[in-house]
């Protein structure tokens, strides 16, 4: 495996075209008034476009010589779905969606009995190079926008609320920010995808704000700058590995950022929210799941309100490394609930479709077998699907 080199700043491509959801409703109304049309139509193209209306016909409210041109101007298209692929029964779904300039992302909607999460993209790729994720190891190919990330939520919600996903018609709950990319390095289109997240209706999904979840490898001025704007979303740190020495080979950005520093901005954060933050720790095979790694990971965060949630590594293709086996992984959790660490094992929901942790790289070609494919009716252009029914 060779080491890549960390990217900050993303490619420059063409932009994809503007969209109501980039816009401040200040701006939506403007650009709807530039148009010729009454400034509240700006509140209907949102309402539709946050409950996932995307056929102009549909949006009723707005008279029928106006609708297109408003939508064509304010709600193009930016994500194009290419394939949904299902697992555990239909209640996992992973969408892989090709956005305006052929580039490529991910999102998994899970729904568990209590709740919906959808795990959301916010760059094409990742520049932060962590040798054991899929998306790390694709490089970086540009950040997306704000529509572009918001709209992977809106799907979601609406895939909640039409029924598309097995269990009933429900509602999107929690939004997290763990599929491809790393949301810090894309700080201000992430901070307006959170507005558009919590905002109620008809300018957001109206989402608690706890409900949200960021993940970060450890930018430390960004995490520090998110502390000043004052949420209340649940920040996830990507520590992988307690001791700065290993750090630096599983999560390149440690070489600027030391354990240290990224707790303690963490750890501010906290302060600021009240809440815990999520330590989330890959447990690798022989690499950092080591009994004396346990220990120093109990001591390093039992009087910090910190929660780590281990996730079992799951493979990509190419890596040497493997999943810590059961009996490893129970006994790094009971050192860190002896050191008083509250700690949980997460579910590998999704891993037979490529669909968990780590493993988006949305190639558009299957190399696994998926469980289910489905492909999206008039998008699919001859992608291979690999033999679907061949494991369901
Ligand atoms: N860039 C952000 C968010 C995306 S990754 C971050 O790093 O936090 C979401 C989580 O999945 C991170 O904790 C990441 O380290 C973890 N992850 C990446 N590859 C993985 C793999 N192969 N197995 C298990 N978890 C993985």
């Amino acid at each position: 495996m060779t080491a890549l080199p960390l990217v900050f700043d993303a490619p420059r491509r063409t932009k994809p075209p503007r969209h109501l959801a980039d816009l401040t409703r200040q701006d939506a109304r403007a650009a709807v008034a530039e148009l010729g049309h009454p400034a509240f139509r700006a509140d209907q193209l949102a309402r539709h476009f946050y409950a996932g209306v995307t056929d102009p016909a549909r949006m009723t409210d707005v008279p029928a010589a106006a609708r297109a041109d408003l939508a064509e101007a304010l709600l193009p298209g930016l994500l194009t779905p290419v394939r949904h692929l299902e697992a555990d029964g239909g209640r996992t779904r992973k969408t892989l969606w090709r956005l305006h300039d052929g580039a490529l992302v991910e999102s998994v909607l899970m729904r568990y009995p209590d709740r919906a999460t959808v795990c959301i993209s916010s760059q094409a790729g990742c520049g932060m190079a962590c040798p054991f994720c899929a998306t790390g190891q694709s490089g970086l190919t540009r950040n997306l926008s704000a529509a572009e990330i918001i709209g992977q939520a809106v799907a979601a919600a609406a895939a909640m609320t039409g029924g598309e996903i097995a269990g009933g018609p429900g509602r999107l709950s929690n939004v997290v920010f763990m599929g491809m990319g790393e949301p810090l390095a894309n700080y201000a289109r992430v901070r307006k995808t959170l507005d558009a997240l919590v905002t109620p209706a008809p300018y957001g999904l109206g989402l608690s704000q706890r409900s949200v979840t960021v993940s970060t490898v450890g930018l430390v001025p960004a995490i520090r700058k998110l502390t000043e704007e004052g949420l209340q979303a649940t920040l996830a740190v990507s520590l992988h590995a307690p001791d700065d020495e290993l750090r630096d080979t599983l999560v390149p950005i440690n070489t600027r950022w030391k354990v240290a520093e990224v707790l303690a901005a963490a750890d501010d954060y906290a302060r600021r929210t009240g809440r815990r933050y999520s330590i989330e720790y890959a447990l690798i095979r022989n690499v950092n799941d080591q009994p004396f790694r346990a220990d120093l990971l109990g001591r390093l965060l039992a009087q910090r309100l910190a929660h780590v949630n281990l996730i079992p590594l799951n493979p990509t293709p190419g890596s040497k490394w493997d999943a810590s086996p059961l009996p490893a992984q129970r006994e790094f959790v009971a050192r860190l609930r002896a050191a008083g660490v509250p700690t949980t094992v997460r579910d590998t929901r999704g891993s037979d479709i490529d669909g968990a942790c780590g493993q988006l790289a949305a190639t558009d070609r299957v190399d696994g077998v998926p469980t289910v494919a489905t492909a999206v009716p008039g998008v699919e252009e001859g992608v291979p699907l690999g033999a679907e029914s061949d494991r369901t």
